[in-house]
């Protein structure tokens, strides 16, 4: 005659369990159970033995203590070996078959206000957790209910006889999600306790709105890979950081040269290398007057990635991939700006950052040599999702050599390498769809998070046209009203140059005409003059994250002077995109990787 099947119960939460020792005695189950859960069923009258009269030790220290003991655990361990079967013989111990058991409260413990850590303390469940790991590992003959509801489908099977395997193995899987997500609320409370603001985690003010609280940023693993030195992040600046950061890192490491971005909203507005800056360089990004810049690559990198689109940069991010020197302490400390990470500071250079926004201007040091995992998790809607991260590496000799139309292309020049490869890392690191225009070392456009790829590449071009229009002389030569601040010449810049100028209205005109020094406001530029000073463009270099669906994108790439152009393949219109690209006169590289940043 087969020996009675045990059950060891041991339940935090006691709902259902009546109903599950009725059905377990029905099928002539023993019940063995800890303090609590067995006075429960004893008194609605069911037949209950204590865990002491397997173990024959009383549970001790108020509880700390109950099913820890081998009786129990070489029970539940044990498998259908002869070895495990004579080790249990020798101990006298009997197999378990069936663990019901759930975990004390911590979470919702810790989630009231003013917590202690004794009271914290006391919720850490180590006996139950000990039933539910053991059970669960050994879940080819034990089985493991870690979850109430599942009681009555478990007891419907048990009627038939031999819980199937199948249920088995899902029950085992529950039972380790439980336990993972039990010790992930118990790390996640001492984190915050012991792990010290800044070092392994960061309570930040809240969520990307004011309302979403709490918020924190933290690290499972070791330290957190960056260092606050000055202000104190929000949780958009931190995307915009973690965005930023290995962007710069991948051009410098891709062309060799000091590089800086300037991120809003999780996309680049600029990116660039430190290529030296001509006059006119200097004065339409607004730099001309800085001591030192012609001797910093890095001061030179930051002026371009600034000055492609000054109007978006407005209260940025910026990236640095080298150590932040005096020069582009200075650009930085004028402009209004959010935040900068970069891998260490000059002391002087730190000194004038810590004076900007009263002191608030946020500061981050980066690890440069830290390496992020190679999965990355997030959750959305409560569901989480996983992936590689994006580790592939763009590089001017290897990422634009394979298929290059038309076929006859003379070899492409360093620069236009250099130029592909700073539009590719900048999609790389932009939200899609996007689509980036790069010039003599810099993003001159970019057109990022918009669902329809064509408006991607018109947002780019008018963009990189608006840049070119500011060299325009009718630009560089405005005079400009007595106080005006850098963002206002900014943002009438951007008027004139892309073609805002209001018509005579009461209101509008008056406040664009108010920035220009009286009697010299700037004539709006004609279709005619536009056309020409943009025909003066050419060599630019543009990428695109995934392929061109359509030949408009070429056509609108083609009026911004664009020469080259890098993206994947395999739309049904490849053919005709590669068309008119030859009939254009511009170079298309088939660039293998699609580069979608979400
Ligand atoms: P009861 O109400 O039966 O006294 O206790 C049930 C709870 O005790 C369950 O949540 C179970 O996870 C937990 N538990 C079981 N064995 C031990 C043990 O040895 N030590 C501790 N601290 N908790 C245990």
């Amino acid at each position: 005659m087969p020996s009675q099947k045990i059950a060891i119960l041991s339940v935090y939460d006691k709902t259902g369990l009546l109903d599950l020792a009725k059905g377990l005695i029905q099928n002539n189950v023993r019940l063995l159970a800890s303090g609590g859960t067995a006075k429960l069923i004893r008194e609605a009258g069911f037949d209950v033995e204590d865990v002491s009269a397997i173990t024959n030790a009383p549970e001790m220290l108020s509880g700390r203590v109950k099913t820890l003991h081998p009786a129990v655990h070489a029970g539940i361990l044990a498998r259908d070996l002869a070895s495990d079967e004579k080790d249990l013989a020798d101990q006298n111990i009997n197999k378990v078959d069936y663990v019901v058991c759930n975990l004390y409260p911590f979470k919702n413990t810790v989630a009231k206000v003013n917590v202690t850590i004794p009271e914290a303390v006391e919720e850490i469940d180590i006996g139950g957790v000990t039933l539910i790991r053991a059970a669960a590992k050994n879940h080819t003959r034990v089985t493991i209910l870690s979850d109430p509801h599942d009681y009555p489908i478990f007891l419907q099977e048990l009627e038939k006889g031999d819980i199937p395997a199948e249920t088995r193995q899902r029950y085992a899987l529950k039972a380790f999600e439980h336990t993972a997500d039990y010790d992930a609320a118990i790390a996640d409370f001492f984190r915050k306790q012991y792990a010290g603001n800044g070092v392994q985690q960061l309570s930040l003010r809240y969520g990307a709105n004011p309302h979403q609280k709490p918020a924190a940023a933290f690290v499972r693993d070791g330290n957190l890979p960056f260092k606050v030195l000055g202000g104190s992040p929000g949780y958009i600046n931190l995307l915009d950081c973690l965005n930023a950061w290995p962007l710069v890192k991948e051009l410098k490491q891709a062309l060799g040269l000091p590089a800086a971005a300037s991120f809003k909203h999780v996309s680049p507005a600029g990116a660039a290398i430190g290529v030296p800056l001509t006059g006119t360089e200097r004065k339409v990004y607004m730099v001309d007057d800085i001591d030192g810049i012609e001797s910093s690559g890095l001061a030179q990198a930051y002026s371009r990635a600034r000055g492609a689109d000054r109007m978006s940069s407005f209260g940025d991010v910026i990236a640095l991939s080298d150590t932040c020197d005096v020069p582009t302490a200075k650009i930085i400390s004028r402009e209004v700006s959010d935040g900068v990470i970069a891998p260490a500071y000059e002391p002087a250079a730190l000194e004038i950052l810590k004076k900007k926004k009263g002191g608030k201007y946020l500061v981050l040091q980066m690890d440069e040599a830290y390496e992020p995992p190679s999965q990355e998790t997030r959750t959305v809607y409560g569901v989480t999702l996983t992936q590689g991260r994006n580790d592939v590496k763009i590089s001017p000799t290897k990422t634009f050599n394979s298929v290059i139309r038309p076929k006859n292309s003379p070899k492409l020049s360093d620069s236009a390498l250099r130029d592909l490869t700073i539009a590719t890392i900048a999609v790389k690191y932009t939200q899609s769809n996007s689509v980036c225009y790069a010039f003599n070392g810099q993003v001159i456009g970019l057109g990022a998070g918009q669902q329809s790829r064509i408006h991607c590449t018109r947002l780019a071009g008018d963009k990189a046209d608006n840049w070119w229009m500011r060299f325009h002389e009718r630009t560089l030569s405005i005079s400009w009203a007595k106080g005006i601040k850098r963002p206002e010449k900014s943002n009438a810049i951007d008027m004139l140059c892309s073609g805002q100028v209001p018509p005579q209205s009461e209101f509008e005109t008056k406040d664009y005409e108010r920035s220009f020094a009286e009697g010299s406001v700037p004539k709006p530029f004609t279709p005619e003059e536009r056309r020409e000073w943009l025909s003066k463009l050419s060599e630019v270099a543009v990428s695109s994250d995934a392929f061109f669906p359509f030949v408009d994108n070429v056509y609108r790439a083609a009026r911004s002077g664009v020469k080259y152009i890098a993206a994947p393949t395999g739309s049904q219109n490849d053919g005709a995109v590669f068309d008119t690209a030859e009939n254009l006169g511009i170079t298309f590289i088939e660039q293998s990787t699609r580069l979608f940043h979400h």
